[in-house]
């Protein structure tokens, strides 16, 4: 990959501030272990999860449309509101999302340079253990516990909310490729990649292009910018 005509073309302000970001990254990052520790989060809770489904019903074996559908739902929510609005009570997600991801990573430096720009690619290890990591094994936990749910029903939101995750990452990662990477041949990938870079540019991010995976929500919500 001719990684060196992509950096030609960012603008110097631009690269300052990566340039600047990347010196603030602490020595101790390893990439391989934020996405190594990350993939080892969601395999665990995958194969928990789905070996404890037994006998799945008709019914039951809705959840998992039902989740993406939700998921969807919620990463527009989540997108449009903490991470570019700067709530109060969540200062960090706009700092990281609005402030960081989008200042690193804009319209014309899409792309990540190496594996350490990684630190503001991929969710961090702080997000993903306590979302997927406790806090969905623990209401699914308490939910067959009291009798609230199903233990298949809790077991297949507990794994769809980690593979909602896998997509969503899967999605945004492919996103942040050159134009010309072989995968962007696949229209479901380009589709994706065309969305989110219409996204990041500085005058539409928080306006438009919510949704990663699927502009779902943006087409209902009158979101989609194309
Ligand atoms: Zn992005
Ligand atoms: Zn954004």
């Amino acid at each position: 990959m001719e990684k060196d005509k992509y950096y030609s073309l960012i603008d110097p302000e631009v690269e300052k501030f990566r340039e600047n970001f990347r010196k603030d990254i602490p020595w101790w990052y390893v990439p391989e272990i934020h996405l190594g520790t990350n993939i080892l989060i969601i395999i665990c809770v995958l194969f928990y999860s789905f070996s404890n489904i037994q006998n799945l019903t008709f019914f039951e074996f809705l959840v998992i449309p039902l989740m993406l559908l939700g998921g969807n739902f919620f990463v527009w929510v989540f997108h449009k509101y903490p991470l570019h609005r700067p709530f109060k009570i969540m200062p960090m997600a706009y700092k990281i999302h609005t402030l960081s991801h989008h200042h690193f990573y804009t319209d014309e430096a899409i792309i990540y340079r190496d594996k350490r720009d990684f630190i503001i690619l991929f969710f961090p290890i702080h997000f993903v253990l306590p979302v997927n990591g406790i806090l969905f094994p623990a209401l699914g936990y308490f939910s067959i516990k009291y009798g609230v749910l199903s233990p298949n029903v809790a077991h297949l939101i507990v794994a769809m909310a980690a593979v909602y995750l896998v997509l969503y990452e899967v999605f945004h990662f492919v996103s942040h490729l050159p134009q010309d990477a072989k995968i962007l041949r696949i229209p479901i990938f380009k589709n994706a990649w065309v969305h989110h870079r219409h996204h990041h540019t500085k005058k539409l991010m928080g306006r438009y292009n919510f949704n990663i995976v699927f502009p779902l929500f943006d087409r209902l919500f009158k979101t989609y910018y194309r």
